[in-house]
């Protein structure tokens, strides 16, 4: 059974295609045959062996890579507790948490103390074959391709944490996404756009990619490459700003998206690629009554809603390429220099 894997950290060549016999998982799991697998920074973050505060590594090598993935169902455990059919296109929710704790009981497992994430932790999903909980797996919605499923879990279950949950984006508000062409920031405009926001974006490529994002809806486009560029978002709102900010970037865009937002606006977090430490200044922040609210990953229910969500709006996960297994250094390389609109999937061949 081959997949993508690692046996030490480093650049894209640390990566490689390898070969495992097949398993079962324990009776209470349902095989999936992987189809397509989306990739994420956070591939990129695990391969390098990047450290610091709220980073999780591998525990062990070799380590299957991949948090995204979506395919069919081969097999069901015994004990599996699951109304799911043998072939039934499904995409898998990545997280694994405790199914108990206070966070656990009401949905909110990504808040779990002892919550992991497949790809991160424990071996990833960039294999022929993977056992999961069936809680963890939800049908494909109809209309949507294998591999715009397999870019469904991680950004847009992040996504949905950002404008839903942790945003609380209210019909007619503006909202602003920096870092636009990425794949969480692509799932962030769409559900948006689909909650009632009035969506702008800002990027450093706004001649690449502007055509692009205006067909997703966004309405004002803004070059976070341009010093100070905040004070273009200002003279657009009459001085006032928006009301939230979504900030995938972190350090480069910080101090410009809390620039960004009107008195009591909001700044939702979701990444730190391009650093850790943005030097913003605490009093700009607290005499406008500004605040900055943490929204990684959400939870069970939270994949389950917008998995819901995705199709009834029918929502298409803007995609920039489809590589096969071979390719997954140059997929890697397209995440790190973040030359592309959306997501990068990889197409597992699974005949
Ligand atoms: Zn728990």
């Amino acid at each position: 059974m081959r997949n993508v894997s690692i046996n030490s950290f480093g650049g894209p060549e640390v990566l490689r295609i390898a070969d495992r016999p097949t398993y079962r998982g324990d009776e209470t799991k349902v095989r999936v045959d992987v189809e397509a697998c989306g990739l994420n920074w956070l591939d990129v973050a695990v391969r390098s062996g990047h450290s610091g505060p709220g980073i999780r590594l591998p525990k062990k090598f070799p380590h299957v890579m991949g948090a995204d993935a979506a395919g069919r169902i081969g097999a069901l455990g015994m004990d599996a507790r699951s109304d799911l059919r043998i072939g039934d296109r499904v995409v898998v929710y990545p997280g694994l948490s405790c199914g108990e704790c206070q966070f656990c009981r009401i949905g909110e497992t990504s808040m779990c103390p002892k919550f992991e994430l497949l790809g991160e932790d424990t071996d990833g999903v960039q294999q022929e074959e993977i056992w999961v909980d069936p809680r963890n797996v939800a049908m494909v919605p109809q209309g949507l391709t294998t591999e715009e499923a397999a870019a469904i879990p991680v950004a847009f279950t992040t996504a949905w944490n950002l404008i839903i949950s942790a945003g609380a984006v209210r019909v007619g508000e503006k909202v602003l996404v920096v870092g636009a062409s990425g794949g969480v920031a692509t799932a962030a405009i769409q559900l948006a756009v689909s909650a009632g926001a009035v969506v702008w974006a800002g990027t450093r490529s706004p001649d690449i990619f502007a055509r692009s994002l205006n067909a997703l809806g966004v309405s004002e486009l803004f070059d976070t490459s341009t010093p100070n560029w905040s004070t273009f978002v200002a003279d657009l709102t009459d001085g006032c700003g928006v009301d939230v900010v979504v900030d995938p970037v972190g350090a480069a865009t910080w101090k410009e998206s809390l620039r960004s937002l009107r008195p009591g606006g909001r700044l939702v977090a979701c990444g730190a690629s391009s650093g850790d430490d943005p030097g913003i200044s605490i009093r700009e922040l607290y005499q406008a009554h500004k605040r900055i609210i943490g929204a990684p990953l959400g939870g069970l229910q939270s994949f389950r809603s917008v998995v819901d969500t995705i199709a009834t709006h029918q929502i298409h996960p803007v995609i920039d390429r489809v590589v096969p297994m071979e390719d997954v250094h140059d997929a890697h390389n397209a995440i790190e220099t973040s030359n592309r609109m959306g997501k990068v999937v990889m197409r597992i061949d699974n005949s």
